[in-house]
């Protein structure tokens, strides 16, 4: 599954210099992903997960493939970009194609860094952005309203949809965005998400790029966005992006002891990528054979067939039963024979429901 989140911001809050660290850490990785095309705003990164680690020692083979993520780079969001400003609508269109976003906000303070304001000031900063989302969002809805006036006339199960377009264009009409609205869960809504793809009802985390002390104390910047971040209900973090792109080059030894050094308890990059996982509702789950292990990404909730399919078509047409141990269970027993003997390595049947940190050996028939 390709899931891919987008960076975006205003001009210079750091969107770029986080992108190149993760395009690093890509560069870093290739040999693993040699199915991975490496393109200029995009990059797919491997999430870290020391399970995957532990289970390549216990099974005693040297390759391991994590589960990853694609970022994209959104350049190009200005005030007006909803207008065609800048390179406006071409921009916004790449954000359409995202299941997710990460927009960062600038809370750093730099005399020598051009901003639309002297000093930081991330509410407004995100304002402006979620204003031209809002106002793309509703360009496209009202399109779309348009043309359901008329097919509403032929359809009466169209009702539901057309009342709940026209809502959703207040909230919109507002400057308001969307993550917000309390009727999402309504199958008009998803209807209307579903062919509109909306800018605004994507999940978000802010991301406050901070100086190198913020991360040890905040700043009054951090905490204004902290607290608009609560107030919104929107995840939020806080990273130092000129600190993930000095650490990028040193070894995973050398990282740790600066960081250590610094007073810096998780990486940046670590903190987004499991951040961005948690945010879209995503598990791993583990395959091993002779030559490798690894990590699955699936949404929280799939079927063992469906999980199954993740890694070939084949095992999810085919899928007879699945013989499943939980991580820890393995990581305790050490082997998967040790397991069987003792009687805890369970099959499962077609119903069974994946669950995080599943170790799994699927049997299949063609
Ligand atoms: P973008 O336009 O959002 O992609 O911003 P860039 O990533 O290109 O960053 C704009 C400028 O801000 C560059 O000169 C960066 O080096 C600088 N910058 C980025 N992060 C930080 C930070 O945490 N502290 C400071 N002082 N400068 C930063």
């Amino acid at each position: 599954m390709s899931l891919s989140i987008g960076i975006i911001g205003l001009p210079n809050v750091g969107k770029s210099t986080i992108f190149n660290a993760l395009v690093q850490e890509q560069a870093a990785q290739v040999a693993n992903y040699p199915f991975c095309t490496i393109e200029p705003n995009k990059s797919i990164v491997p999430v870290p997960d020391s399970r995957l680690e532990k289970l390549a020692s216990l099974v005693n083979v040297g390759r391991k493939i994590h589960a990853t993520i694609q970022f994209v780079d959104v350049a190009g969001l200005v005030k007006g970009a909803s207008q065609g400003e800048g390179l406006g609508n071409q921009f916004l269109g790449h954000i359409r194609d995202v299941d997710a976003v990460l927009h960062v906000v600038r809370c750093f303070d730099d005399p020598n860094v051009v901003h639309i304001n002297a000093l930081p000031s991330p509410i407004e900063d995100i304002e402006i952005i979620n204003t031209e989302l809002a106002l793309a969002d509703y360009q496209q809805l009202e399109a779309r309203i348009e043309k359901l006036s008329r097919q509403v006339k032929g359809d009466k199960n169209l009702i539901p949809v057309m009342e709940m377009a026209r809502r959703l264009l207040e909230v919109l009409a507002a400057g308001n965005p969307l993550w917000g609205f309390e009727g999402r869960t309504d199958p008009a809504f998803q209807e209307l998400n579903q062919e509109l793809r909306f800018l605004t009802a994507k999940p978000v985390i802010f991301i406050g790029n901070v100086d190198e002390e913020g991360l040890v104390s905040e700043s009054s910047f951090e905490a204004e966005l902290r607290e608009y971040a609560s107030d919104k209900q929107v995840e939020y973090l806080t990273i130092c992006a000129r600190l993930e792109e000095d650490i990028i080059d040193f070894s995973p030894e050398e990282r740790n002891e600066y960081l250590e050094i610094s007073g810096i308890k998780q990486r940046g990059l670590d903190k987004i990528l499991r951040k961005s996982y948690q945010m879209l509702g995503l598990i791993s789950y583990f395959s091993f054979n002779e030559d490798e292990v690894r990590a699955w990404t699936i949404p929280d909730g799939w079927s063992a067939p469906q999980a199954a399919g993740q890694i070939h078509t084949d095992f999810e047409r085919g899928f007879i039963k699945a013989d499943v141990a939980t991580f820890e269970n393995f990581e305790e027993h050490g082997s998967w024979t040790a397991l069987k003997s003792i009687g805890q390595l369970r099959s499962e049947g077609r119903e069974y429901v994946v669950q995080d940190g599943d170790v799994i050996y699927y049997r299949f028939n063609l």
